[in-house]
């Protein structure tokens, strides 16, 4: 049955799956980067408009300081002004009325007025009637008036000094009233007063650097660095207030509208932010601060008055720094955060990079495992099929001394019967080094043909030449191969003795099928021939050749030799394994493979005078060899097989 193909809606789930979750996360992390910015943004706002309103403050306060005392200054220099009239004893006898013509006196004051600077110099009598005064002979003159109703009036005779900011009801002039009784004899008699001008206290104020007004106790501006402000009030005006104002003439029934001062927060002790609505259009062209916007109000009451200073500073460049800096807290917190994130997904990848790469190199190790399990399993079929050739000559090799063995045998028993102990003693012994000669045999297949671990170790390699001749030998003899034989001592590779015992023996048998005519270019079987085998070291490497004078490698084997499956003899057949066998076209595949892993190299050439030779080159060991005597080496120690040679009866 045909499996049905997957469901169109399965596929593009699997397919939109990762990103969909990744849009998830997306979606979870923009609006947490947004968040992210906005708070760092509020923060850094906040942070950087207290640290300027701070700094504003410590200015507004020393601006404060500055103008109060130059103000205060100012006032002083008329404050003792009005006293000093007392010392006149003209104007004593113009008030107590001892004196009836004012006409010396009010001289006196004009000259004096001018000289100071003052607006007017007046002298009042205890009801409050100007009886002198320097502006006398003006169309404005207060000459005779009744002016017991100002404040500064009544202050005066209450014996204080009278302070009163007041507009002038004749010429409507704006001043600054400085009054003082005048005593006689401990007694008031009568009041004086000076009027400064507001601009002579103004002209403190001609460098300021931020807006600066003076209010009276009713919260009126009568000083102000803007001339627009004054007369405006700071509070709203109730009506009883105005009706006051109305009654005293204090400022004239001028009409006092709202400066348009909003208070928004309070910052700290007389110290508020405030709102300026106004626009002067005139005057905001002219000055070189700000007249309207968000101001920092600072407070400060005038010493000696009932005024109180307040200093406008101007907080745009505070909330302009302070959005600068909070926009540079979001886009710096919003980059971090992209940073972080980046980070962490690198390190996710990382993770998983890491992750995948620890499979991969598990699977490796499994597959390489597997691989080399598989590699000695070959290894040992091909040993297996080493045995299966070597069967038919060891076969052989024992049906000798087996024969030999009945033979003796049956002779002993005639000797005993004969009563010639003796000969049977000899037939005996002989039997006895036969058997042991088998024995040898045996133990040596039973070794060749044991699975090896195949890990490299110091390797005398004399021993397993030795070994693997001692296989073969029932071949080498029958075949009339002459044996040369040159192994160095010091000759210790770093091998495997079995799997190099393996190699030598697909060599030798090799050269012995191309000796009997069994290789290449084969004309039939021939007699005689020569192997010749050599192990030396040279130059940290250990060569063991294999050389015979047979064919030799045609030129169209030699690139195929170490192919496996490449063969030149006849298929192995089944039962009919003669000496040497067929041709699988593995031994040399296998070897060289063997030889590959030990790190060395397993070549095959023709000698220049005729015949093949097979070099293996191999690591030399630094170590001495394993201890020939050592259970391991006896192992692979070569027994010197005695003559398998049927005795003669
Ligand atoms: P097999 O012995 O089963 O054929 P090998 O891999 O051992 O497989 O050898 C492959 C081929 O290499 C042999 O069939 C033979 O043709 C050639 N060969 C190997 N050794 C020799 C040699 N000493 N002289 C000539 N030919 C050789």
């Amino acid at each position: 049955m045909m499996a049905r193909p997957a469901p169109l809606s399965v596929l593009l789930s699997a397919l939109l799956m990762p990103v969909a979750r990744r849009f998830r996360t997306i979606g979870l992390l923009l609006p947490a980067l947004a968040a992210l910015a906005l708070l760092a943004g509020f923060a850094g706002f906040r942070v950087s408009e207290g640290m300027g309103l701070a700094a504003l403050q410590e200015t507004g306060r020393h601006r404060l300081d500055l103008y109060a005392a130059s103000l205060e200054r100012e006032i002083d220099k008329y404050a003792y002004f009005p006293a000093t009239l007392g010392l006149e004893r003209d104007v004593l006898d113009l008030v107590t009325g001892r004196a009836r013509s004012a006409w010396g006196l009010n001289r006196y004051l004009e000259r004096l007025n001018e000289r100071a600077g003052t607006l007017s110099i007046y002298a009042l009598t205890r009801e409050g009637r100007v009886v002198a005064t320097s502006n006398w002979n003006r169309p404005d003159s207060f000459m005779g008036e009744d002016l017991s109703y100002r404040p500064y009036f009544v202050d005066a005779m209450d014996g204080r000094q009278g302070r009163f900011f007041g507009v002038g009801t004749t010429r409507g002039e704006a001043g600054y009233y400085l009054s003082a009784p005048l005593a006689e004899d401990g007694t008031i008699v009568g009041v004086a007063v000076v009027k400064v001008s507001l601009e002579q206290l103004e002209q403190s104020w001609t460098t300021v650097e931020a807006p600066v007004l003076v209010t009276d106790e009713n919260g009126v501006v009568i000083l102000a660095s803007v001339p627009s402000w004054k007369f405006t009030t700071l509070r709203p005006m109730d009506e009883p207030t105005r009706r006051h104002f109305d009654q005293t003439l204090q400022y004239n029934a001028r009409p006092l509208p709202p400066l348009g001062l909003t208070p928004l927060r309070p910052i700290a002790d007389r110290a508020e932010l405030v709102r300026l609505a106004r626009a002067d259009n005139g005057a905001a062209e002219t000055a070189v601060f700000p007249l309207s916007g968000a101001f920092l109000a600072q407070t400060a009451p005038l010493r000696g008055t009932r005024w109180t200073l307040t200093v406008l500073s101007p907080v745009a460049q505070v909330t302009g720094m302070a959005w600068t800096r909070a926009a540079l807290a979001a886009v710096g917190s919003a980059f971090l955060g992209i940073l972080l994130l980046m980070w962490t997904q690198r390190r996710r990848h990382l993770g998983a990079l890491r992750r995948a790469h620890g499979e991969l190199e598990r699977k490796v190790e499994e597959r390489t495992r597997t691989l080399r399990a598989a590699q000695d399993e070959l290894v040992h079929a091909g040993k297996l099929a080493v045995i299966g050739q070597l069967s038919a000559g060891l076969a052989h090799e024992l049906n000798q001394p087996l024969a030999a063995l009945r033979t003796l045998s049956g002779n002993a028993v005639k000797f005993l019967q004969r009563g010639n102990l003796e000969a049977a003693q000899g037939n005996l012994d002989r039997i006895g080094q036969l058997v042991d000669g088998m024995g040898a045999l045996t133990s040596q297949l039973k070794s060749f043909a044991r699975k090896s671990s195949g890990a490299p170790r110091p390797v005398a390699v004399r021993r397993p030449i030795d070994n693997a001749l001692f296989l073969l030998d029932q071949r080498l003899k029958r075949s009339g191969v002459a044996l040369r034989l040159a192994v160095a001592d010091d000759a210790v590779a770093l091998c495997d003795p079995n799997r190099l015992e393996q190699v030598l023996v697909n060599l030798i048998a090799n050269s012995l099928d191309a000796l009997a005519g069994r290789g290449p270019g084969h004309k039939g079987g021939r007699e005689g021939g020569t192997l010749a085998m050599t192990a030396r070291c040279e130059g940290g490497r250990v060569l063991i050749e294999v050389a015979d004078d047979g064919p030799g490698l045609p030129a169209d084997v030699l690139p195929r030799l170490f192919e496996p499956f490449f063969t030149t003899k006849e298929a192995v057949r089944e039962g009919s394994a003669k000496d040497g066998g067929g041709g699988l076209g593995l031994g040399l595949a296998i070897s060289a493979g063997i030889v590959r892993d030990f790190g060395g190299t397993l070549a095959g050439a023709n000698r220049p005078d005729g015949g093949a030779v097979f070099t293996i080159d191999l690591p030399a060991a630094d170590l001495p060899a394993a201890d020939p005597f050592s259970a391991e080496a006896r192992d692979f120690a070569c027994p010197t097989p005695p003559p398998l040679r049927p005795p003669s009866p």
